[in-house]
């Protein structure tokens, strides 16, 4: 017998390997073969009687336990090939490796006194544990600065081999407050119509304002799916709206849903892929990558703030969208797709209107009111006069504050005497100065400069200008010095949890934060939220960029309000004319939509054409984008560009953008069934600058 292995080789189609009479091996195992000089794991994609290769085949070595079962096979390959790659390095990227889990965090087995007990009698003997168990104390501790205490790595094993600690098994440790939700009218008729087609690949999106309760209704829809026998799978774009939905889902469901992103260690991943590929998890929670998941019986998946560009994975093939993926999974297995937006893209909105999707409305909040909305001019200041009014009264009625800025770092931009910017050697994009390590980081390739020199006149000394989330924390220390303020964005993950939980219990009054922070999370304590620029987005060169800035001021604007006192938003803007931000203000989707739908049409961009983005990288990059343009052109292909972008990591880069209908992707296939190495091909590209 022949098995067909997918390797991780970049383009390759599978490899023809022999299987021996006495292994069994079955599709979707993961198998050891050898190729060229190398050994590699692969996955079989295929059995068949007779080799497709005609030269003499190398044996199957060894089979690794199933990893992938037929139709997840299916969908990563469909994937693979809408960015023209293979599946091998597709699958090699989504199906997660056996691993063993080491315990992150670990917590006492027995009761306190137990532990101090055992603690008295190993302080002579084993002083190491002894210490161990005075670090964990009544909590909880991680494994990695136990091993900070000398001997503490072995201690640890020690005591859990002992059962005196036992490695924490829940991935947060988020809380929060219960409380007892009696769904409105229009949130029950969402729940019946989704519950009613659990399980038919029906696609719904549920339209509503920030607070009107969705997150509820993909709980119960949950429920329901998981009551009759089916796996509901809830998708989030942004791991810091996780513990939230989370902890909520557990309540909802009466156990604590798996859990899978991409900052999950292997082992973890591999376990809850794991124990969907065996039918034993009912509910998971997830970001874009948990769209693969093989559950059984998949009944449900729901995607919140389905417009999200973080649902798109834009860094490396297969450059797939969440919602593409869950919607193919409608289709294929039948399982029932639920978007939720309060500000939907437009393409999905339009699909609504055109009858594709259902929209389930949810019209009003059912919290709190609509919050009072007004504008403020940018100015000076990070945080302008009309915003620090709105701060101090809110602080003196015991309200928190979001400030939202969608930029890291402190200083965004330094300029030299001479005028030049500072910018990435490699990249090109100006360098953020952050104060957290006092050194310039490029945020497009990482790289970090602590002692820059301006490249055109050798200057050292910068001024330096913009703001980001760092300075917004730094200006709101200095001007409320009293409050509490805390940061959240990438650079302060580390302690995601524990600043969720804190702005929950109201132990933050002042919390400034990146993009996740915008959207999504609920703290009914937040009674003033501040969009600290508007105005970021307008000047991307990308069509979308009137939807993201409708999006982003809109999705902020909703986290305010949430409780019993009445909220209030701040929106700094110089440019509060221009429709989106106009749009947003008003917190009217349907005059936006109308407005950019016709942009949208007279410049036959989305939902009115497919735009396919090809990027062109290396040397003579701009040569070799130009003679494929004329190549496409040659076969009737509409193609706009090429156009240079900025280089990555010193690397050229030239884009050229294909436009059609739906049938685009598979005629370029047609044209480039081999893309050569240099061309990445994008098929549902979100940013395009
Ligand atoms: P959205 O996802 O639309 O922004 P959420 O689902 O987060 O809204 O709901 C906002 C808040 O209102 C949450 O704290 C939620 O628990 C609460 N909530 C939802 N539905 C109801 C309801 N029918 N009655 C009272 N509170 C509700
Ligand atoms: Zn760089």
């Amino acid at each position: 017998m022949i098995a067909r292995v997918a390797l991780p080789v970049p383009r390759a189609a599978p490899f023809d390997y022999e299987v021996p009479p006495d292994l069994p091996v079955a599709v979707g195992d993961r198998v050891r073969v050898t190729f060229g000089t190398r050994r590699l794991w692969g996955i079989v994609v295929g059995l068949a009687g007779e080799p497709t290769f005609a030269g003499r085949l190398l044996p199957v070595e060894a089979v690794g336990g199933a990893s992938v079962p037929a139709s997840t096979l299916e969908l990563i390959t469909y994937v693979a090939d809408l960015s023209l790659a293979g599946p091998g390095l597709a699958l090699a990227r989504l199906v997660p490796a056996p691993s063993k889990t080491r315990a992150r965090e670990v917590e006492l087995a027995v009761p306190p006194h137990a532990a101090a007990q055992v603690k008295t009698a190993l302080a002579a003997r084993a002083p190491a544990q002894a210490r161990v168990l005075t670090a964990v104390g009544e909590g909880v501790a991680t494994a990695a600065e136990l091993r900070q205490i000398p001997g503490g790595g072995r201690a640890v094993s020690t005591l859990l081999r002992k059962g005196i600690l036992r490695p924490r098994r829940l991935p947060f440790s988020y809380r929060e407050e219960e409380k007892p939700i009696n769904l409105n009218a229009a949130q029950r008729a969402a729940v019946d119509a989704i519950r009613a087609a659990i399980g038919t690949g029906k696609k719904f999106l549920l339209f509503g304002p920030p607070g009107s309760g969705k997150t509820e209704v993909y709980l119960r829809s949950a429920a329901e799916g998981v009551s009759q026998g089916k796996a509901a799978l809830l998708l989030v774009p942004e791991v810091s709206l996780l513990p939230q939905l989370w902890a909520r889902a557990g309540r909802a469901l009466g156990s604590f849903p798996d859990t899978y992103f991409g900052e999950l260690p292997p082992g973890e991943r591999w376990q809850t892929w794991h124990g969907a590929l065996r039918g034993e998890t009912r509910c998971a929670v997830g970001t874009r990558s948990a769209v693969f998941l093989p559950l059984q019986e998949l009944g449900l998946i729901t995607l919140d703030e389905e417009g999200e560009p973080a649902y798109k994975q834009e860094e490396m093939a297969p450059y797939y969208h969440a919602r593409a993926v869950a919607e193919r999974r409608a289709d294929q297995d039948g399982a029932t797709v639920v978007l939720g937006a309060a500000a939907p893209s437009v393409e999905t909105y339009y699909r609504g209107t055109q009858g594709e999707i259902e929209i389930l409305p949810l019209l009003s909040r059912v919290v709190g009111a609509p919050p009072e909305v007004s504008v403020a001019p940018r100015g000076d200041d990070v945080i302008g006069p009309i915003l620090q009014d709105a701060i101090h009264r809110h602080l003196g009625e015991g309200g928190q504050v979001l400030l939202f800025l969608n930029r890291l770092g402190f200083y965004t931009g330094a300029a030299c005497r001479c005028r030049s910017v500072l910018r990435c050697s490699d990249c090109r994009v100006p360098l953020v100065f952050h104060l957290a390590d006092r050194s310039f980081h490029c945020h497009t390739c990482g790289k970090v400069v602590r002692t820059p020199r301006c490249p055109s006149c050798g200057e050292d000394r910068f001024h330096l200008f913009g703001a980001g989330t760092e300075r917004v924390e730094h200006e709101a220390r200095r001007l409320f010095p009293s409050a509490t303020v805390a940061r959240l964005d990438t650079d302060t993950a580390r302690n995601r949890d524990t600043i969720l939980s804190a702005v929950a219990e109201g132990e933050v009054q002042i919390l400034v934060g990146a993009q996740m922070v915008g959207k999504g999370l609920d703290f009914p304590g937040i009674t003033l939220v501040g969009v600290v620029n508007a105005d970021q987005l307008l000047a991307t060169p990308d069509f979308r960029a009137g939807e993201r800035t409708y999006q982003l001021v809109a999705g902020a604007a909703g986290r305010a309000g949430r409780g019993d006192t009445p909220g209030q938003v701040v929106v700094q803007s110089d440019q509060p004319d221009y429709y989106a931000i106009r749009c947003a203000l008003a917190g009217d989707y349907a005059a936006f939509y109308e407005e950019e739908l016709l942009y949208r049409e007279s410049l036959r961009y989305p939902p009115f054409a497919r735009l396919v983005r090809m990027i062109a990288t290396g040397r003579d990059a701009e040569a070799k984008a130009g003679s494929l343009a004329e190549r496409l052109l040659g076969h009737g292909f509409e193609v706009l560009g090429p156009a240079r972008l900025l280089p990555r990591r010193g690397i050229p880069r030239a884009q050229l953008l294909v436009r059609g209908d739906e049938s685009v992707v598979a005629r370029l296939a047609q044209v480039l069934p081999r893309p050569p190495s240099w061309l990445k091909v994008d098929p549902d590209p979100v940013w395009l600058g």
